[in-house]
C-alpha cells in the first residue's frame, strides 16, 4: 500500500493518543501514524504522560477537547472506568478498558487486548474451538485472553500461575462470564503441570519472564514438555523470539510471538475511532521499524 505523504497537520486534523505514565516508550504513535498517512486520513496520534493523579482531567479534557479517541496504558487501565459514559461488556468483566471512543460527547470504554490476540491466533491459521489451551501467568494480559479463548469454546482451558489464587479468580470469572465448564487453575510449582503442558495443543506465555530487559533468562516451562504439534505463544513482543520462543522452535513447535497481538489490538480501535478497516500490514510494518529502532538506540 502507498503511503500518503501529502496529509499534513492543520486546522481540520482530529488528535487521538494514547495516556499513560511513563508513555513515552510506546510502540503506538509510530503504528497509529503509519496507519493513518497510509490511508490518507488528516488524523495523528500522540502520546500523552498523564500522572496518575491527573487522569480525572485528562478525561475531562478528551470531552472538552473533542478528541475522538484515547488509549489508555499502565497504570490509568482501570482508573478511567468510573469517568466514562459507558463500558463494553468485556471491559465490564475485566474491570479495565485500554481503548476509549467518543461518540459526540458519549465516551465508550472497551478492551481490546483479547480480540487482538484472537486476530492475531487467526492469522496465524490457529483456533481455540475443540482445543486444549494453557494459559500461563494471570494478570491483566492473561484476563483479556482467558476470557476472549473461552468464547470460543476451548475443549478444555488451563490457567497455570505462579501464584494459584490468581489463576483460581480468573477461572471463576471465565466460568461465570461464559458458561465454560472446562476451566480450571494450577499452580506453576504443581508436578501436574508437565502433563498439562505437553498434552495441550496451544500454549499461551502471558508472563514477562523473559522479557527486555531480562531476556537471557530460564523460560517459565521447562522445554522438555514441548512437542512439534503444538502452536506455542508468547505475549511478550520484545524481544520478539523469547527464550520460551526459542525452546518451542527447538522443540519442532509453532510459535506465535506478541507483535502479532499488539497490532491487532491496535487495528481494533483504529477501526472503532475511524469506521475504517485498519491497514494492518502497514501498522505491523511500522511496529517493527519502531522495535528495530528501540533496540538500535539500547546497543552499547
Ligand atoms: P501482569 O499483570 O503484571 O501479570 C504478570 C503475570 O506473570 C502474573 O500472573 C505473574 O504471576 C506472572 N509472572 C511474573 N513474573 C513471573 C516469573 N518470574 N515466573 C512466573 N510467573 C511470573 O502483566 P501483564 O500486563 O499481564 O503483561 C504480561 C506480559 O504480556 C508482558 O510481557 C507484556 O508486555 C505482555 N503483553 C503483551 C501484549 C501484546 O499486545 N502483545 C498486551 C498486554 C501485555 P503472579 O500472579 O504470581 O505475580
Amino acid at each position: 500500500m502507498s503511503v500518503d505523504s501529502s496529509v499534513e497537520v492543520n486546522g481540520a486534523t482530529q488528535v487521538v493518543g494514547v495516556i499513560g505514565w511513563p508513555v513515552q516508550h510506546s510502540l503506538s504513535p509510530p503504528m497509529h501514524n503509519a496507519a493513518f498517512r497510509a490511508l490518507g486520513l488528516n488524523w495523528v496520534y500522540v502520546a500523552f504522560a498523564v500522572h496518575p493523579d491527573n487522569v480525572e482531567a485528562a478525561i475531562a479534557g478528551m470531552r472538552a477537547l473533542g478528541l475522538p479517541g484515547l488509549n489508555v496504558t499502565i497504570p490509568h487501565k482501570a482508573a478511567v472506568v468510573s469517568h466514562l459514559d459507558e463500558i463494553s461488556p468485556t471491559s465490564q468483566q475485566l474491570g479495565v478498558v485500554n481503548t476509549i471512543v467518543n461518540s459526540d460527547g458519549h465516551l465508550r470504554g472497551d478492551s481490546t487486548d483479547g480480540s487482538g490476540f484472537m486476530r492475531a491466533l487467526e492469522e496465524a491459521g490457529e483456533g481455540i474451538t475443540d482445543n486444549r489451551v494453557v494459559l500461563i501467568g494471570a494478570g491483566g494480559a492473561a484476563r483479556a485472553v482467558a476470557l476472549a479463548a473461552a468464547q470460543e469454546q476451548p475443549e478444555e482451558l488451563v490457567i497455570v500461575n505462579r501464584t494459584l489464587q490468581r489463576a483460581v479468580e480468573i477461572a471463576e470469572l471465565v466460568r461465570a462470564a461464559d458458561g465454560l465448564e472446562a476451566v480450571r487453575a494450577i499452580a506453576l510449582d504443581s508436578p501436574e503441570v508437565a502433563q498439562v503442558v505437553s498434552s495441550a495443543n496451544l500454549i499461551i506465555d502471558s508472563t514477562p519472564v523473559g522479557m527486555y530487559p531480562h531476556a537471557d533468562v530460564a523460560p517459565v516451562i521447562s522445554p522438555q514438555w514441548l512437542r512439534p504439534c503444538q502452536l506455542v505463544c508468547d505475549l511478550t513482543y520484545n524481544p520478539r523470539e523469547t527464550v520460551l520462543l526459542q525452546a518451542a522452535r527447538e522443540a519442532g513447535a509453532r510459535i506465535l510471538d506478541g507483535t502479532g497481538m499488539l497490532v491487532h489490538q491496535g487495528a481494533v480501535a483504529f477501526e472503532q475511532w475511524t469506521g475504517q478497516q485498519a491497514p494492518v500490514e502497514v501498522m505491523r510494518l511500522a511496529l517493527l521499524n519502531a522495535l528495530e529502532r528501540q533496540d538500535d538506540r539500547r546497543k552499547p
